[in-house]
């Protein structure tokens, strides 16, 4: 509130409401369902996360209010970060030498160059395009998965192979179908949807070339456990770094936080940063008072 505060001073803010007063709009984040029932005037409901699946889950959420989601640079940037710090950790073997060190092993590993590593980012949207490009920037050879048709395939394919830094772009069936084969690390990025519920199952997983790992940043819900446990303890998959969970926080007694070929982060691959998302709001807040076209908003027909 102190960061909405000194973003929009020109803004009266309340944290106390019933049904039937009169807002402009309403900034959220993950609120229980019915919160907003009875509020009049509402022209905008903005969402201090970058995933709306929760606030979507709200039956009562007002069908004709636009829904604006959070993008931030400064959490964007962060999951750029994150991402390079998971595939420079899998691709390097720095998780095999942190477990080495517990038990006094001193062992070395091949040592591959950054370009003999294939990463398939899923989904291409803010997070991912930014993922994709800092792994492409360092050396890594990437391919994004997306729903919508690229130009091209075979075009972009091609361009892909011909410069450096380059990302690949497939979408469909088809697409994940080509790529989950040659991808040694997937890293997920794709908002939770009906179509994106469980995709990280065993028909996925079961796809990727012995020795994969998986990263998952998107939501627990794409995952399914039991599968990934499944693949990992059969020796298919490597690694999995996991910041998402079906349960958050992950229960004490849940059995990833002591596997030893699973990473376990407490949601934390990219934080709302107060700051800037304040001033994101203030940007939306603004527009809204001008009536100027809102920015990034939700279609609720796609879920994202
Ligand atoms: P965007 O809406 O910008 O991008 C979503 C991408 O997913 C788009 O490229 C979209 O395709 C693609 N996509 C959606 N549905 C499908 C589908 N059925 N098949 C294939 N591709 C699909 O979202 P963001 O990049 O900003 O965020 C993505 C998710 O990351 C969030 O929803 C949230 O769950 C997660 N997140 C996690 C954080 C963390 O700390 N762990 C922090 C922030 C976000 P197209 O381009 O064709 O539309």
């Amino acid at each position: 509130l102190d960061a909405l505060h000194a973003a929009c001073p020109h803004v009266t803010w309340s944290t106390e409401f019933s049904p039937g007063q009169t807002f402009d709009a309403a900034v959220v984040a993950n609120p229980p369902p019915g919160t907003l029932t009875g509020l009049k005037g509402l022209r905008l409901i903005q969402s201090l996360w970058a995933g709306v699946d929760r606030v979507l889950q709200d039956e009562t959420l007002p069908a004709d209010v636009p829904l604006a989601r959070m993008v931030d640079p400064a959490m964007t940037a962060a999951m750029a970060e994150t991402a390079l710090w998971a595939v420079l950790s899998l691709h390097r073997g720095f998780f095999d030498y942190t477990a080495q060190q517990r038990q006094t092993q001193w062992h070395q590993h091949p040592q591959r160059r950054a370009e003999e590593v294939s990463v398939l980012v899923l989904g291409h949207g803010v997070m991912g395009q930014a993922v994709s490009s800092r792994l492409a920037a360092q050396g890594y050879s990437v391919t994004a998965w997306r729903r919508g048709e690229p130009p091209g395939l075979a075009l972009q394919e091609a361009h892909a192979a011909s410069s450096p830094g380059a990302v690949c772009t497939l979408s469909g069936g088809a697409g994940l179908t080509a790529a989950l084969p040659r991808a040694q690390i997937l890293i997920n990025l794709l908002p939770l949807t009906m179509q994106t519920l469980g995709i990280l199952g065993a028909a996925t997983l079961s796809r990727l070339p012995r020795g994969a790992s998986v990263v998952n940043f998107g939501r627990g819900g794409h995952l399914v456990e039991a599968d990934l446990a499944q693949a990992l303890d059969a020796g298919h998959l490597k690694h999995a770094v996991l910041d998402v969970f079906a349960q958050e926080p992950l229960p004490a007694d849940h059995p990833f936080w002591r596997h030893p070929k699973i990473t376990v982060l407490p949601h934390v691959a990219a934080l709302t940063d107060l700051v800037s998302a304040a001033a994101v709001v203030a940007d939306n807040l603004d527009r809204l008072a001008r009536g100027l076209p809102l920015r990034h908003l939700v279609d609720r027909h796609q879920g994202y």
